[in-house]
């Protein structure tokens, strides 16, 4: 069957052969939220007509068995297969291209043992994030990944995108945190890694799924590492006059070996701008480092604005499942960008080597100036080489449209030019797939040939990461 032509008469049988009735969702209203992710129409894309396609079926696994044969009807039918996890991807990885089996990972969210001796948390791939770390905080532990979307965004989704959270500082992206992973191939193959923190034994085969988006396998099973929880935490907020003179603090905190748990810093083109570290772990280890920082901050004229400021900051750090639905719905009741009346927002988070920062910056502010977009913001995370941009721009008409997405694409090579990396945390997903041959030069071939090898039909999440 072509995958053009999937349609949800020639697909349901075999699904219902698989799995029981009430493991399969029809119902419009499920398809229409399960075709989408959080990739937003005021971003600047133009997104492909038809895009979100209507899936022909989701499905709810209850365990990697399940996931196999769904495979396996998809695999022979050649339909597409979309994973979904909490659907807060930004890059339209989780989006419906075509008429797909939507695979809602949530369906599987059991935590399946935790080992406060080995230090490690096993769990399906849909558990959410919070929810993992509600059972780890009973023995004392909690997970190093705490990401804005840590109420809604699944184990596996997280790994798909190699996600990194509010701790990066001190515990990594997710992905260095996984112990083991189970993965079901488009096969039907299942691959156990062996969960250990290192092995060497040829690579590492659970990083080959880590950000993979889903395109080269479905992640059932995680193990993780878990840590203990924190003796102290120390927050501190400073107010610094630039982005220049918060950048210069965070660098000289990363050169002295000084890394933050927390690094969250902001400022607009021309004004001042506020950073909060947070500092976490035992006591004596706290109590050493967090004044250092401090002093590191006055050093750069920074103010210290206290630590209820900061305090205020973490507690309100995650956003809501609620607050992503309100905010889906206004934007289903504004103008689609291009229209009278539309406006663009969006946001870009480049990697560059430290020395290279301050110099995009002001060459991508002139740029953007240049094309009548707004800078709202110029924002570090986790240390000084992780760099974000706010802007805004009204899009009255598509040409004002096409003058923002070729600004982005403009921004996004000068990072790639520079020596960095077009995207650091939210992946690829349609989003930058254009860019993927600029980004990994004679990579993307080898990556092609893996996606050949391991998905020979291309029904896994086809169309994502340029693959
Ligand atoms: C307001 C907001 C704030 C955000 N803040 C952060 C942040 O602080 N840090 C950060 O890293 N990201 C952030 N994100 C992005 C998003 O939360 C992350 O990318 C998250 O890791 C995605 O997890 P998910 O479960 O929602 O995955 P989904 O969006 O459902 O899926 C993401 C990708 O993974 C694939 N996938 C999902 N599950 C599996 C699986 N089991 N096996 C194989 N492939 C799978 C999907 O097909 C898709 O390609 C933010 C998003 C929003 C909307």
């Amino acid at each position: 069957m072509d995958a053009h032509d999937s349609q949800p008469h020639q697909v349901l049988p075999h699904l219902r052969a698989v799995l029981p009735p009430d493991r399969i969702l029809t119902d419009p209203s499920s398809l229409d939220d399960l075709a989408r992710d959080q990739l937003r129409r005021r971003r600047a894309i133009h997104l492909p007509f038809g895009v979100p396609a209507t899936p022909v079926a989701a499905v709810l696994p209850r365990n990697t068995d399940d996931v196999a044969a769904v495979l396996h009807v998809a695999d022979e039918l050649g339909v597409p297969v979309v994973e979904h996890g909490g659907g807060t991807g930004l890059m339209g990885g989780a989006l419906c291209l075509k008429p797909a089996i939507v695979l809602d990972m949530r369906g599987m969210h059991r935590v399946l043992a935790i080992s406060a001796e080995d230090r490690s948390v096993k769990a399906e791939a849909g558990a959410v994030l919070a929810d993992v770390d509600a059972a780890l905080a009973a023995h004392g532990l909690m997970l190093g990944h705490d990401p804005w979307t840590y109420p809604i965004a699944t184990v596996g989704g997280a790994i798909s995108t190699n996600s990194l959270g509010y701790r990066g500082g001190r515990y990594g992206s997710i992905v260095d945190q996984v112990l083991g992973l189970t993965v079901v191939l488009p096969s039907g193959t299942v691959i156990r890694t062996r969960a250990v923190p290192r092995s060497s034994t040829g690579p590492r085969l659970h990083q080959l799924f880590a950000g993979a988006e889903g395109v080269l396998g479905v992640i059932t099973e995680v193990t993780l590492r878990a840590f203990p929880l924190p003796e102290r935490r120390a927050l501190l907020a400073f107010e610094f006059p630039s982005f220049e003179h918060g950048f210069s603090a965070a660098h000289e905190l990363f050169r002295l070996g000084l890394t933050p748990a927390l690094l969250d810093f902001g400022a607009p083109p021309r004004g001042s701008g506020r950073m909060y570290l947070g500092f976490e772990g035992l006591s004596e280890e706290v109590e050493a480092i967090a004044p250092r920082a401090a002093a590191i901050c006055r050093h750069h004229q920074g103010v210290d604005v206290g630590g209820e400021v900061a305090r205020a900051f973490w507690e309100h750090r995650h956003v809501t499942a609620e607050q992503l639905q309100a905010w889906r719905r206004l934007e289903r009741a504004e103008p689609a960008p291009g229209e009278p009346g539309s406006s663009v927002v969006d946001y870009l988070h480049v990697a560059l080597p430290p020395t290279r920062v301050v110099e995009y910056v002001h060459r991508c502010t002139a740029l953007f100036e240049a094309r009548g977009i707004q800078v709202r913001e110029w924002g570090l995370w986790y240390g000084p080489e992780l760099l974000s941009v706010a802007i805004t721009r009204a899009t009255d008409t598509p040409a004002e449209l096409d003058i923002v997405v070729r600004a982005v694409d403009e921004a996004l090579m000068l990072a790639q030019d520079l020596g960095g990396t077009m995207e650091y945390v939210h992946g690829v997903g349609i989003r930058y797939a254009h860019l993927m041959a600029r980004e990994h030069g004679a990579g993307l071939e080898a990556l092609r040939a893996l996606k050949r090898a391991l998905d020979p039909h291309g029904i896994l999440n086809p169309g994502k990461l340029g693959l």
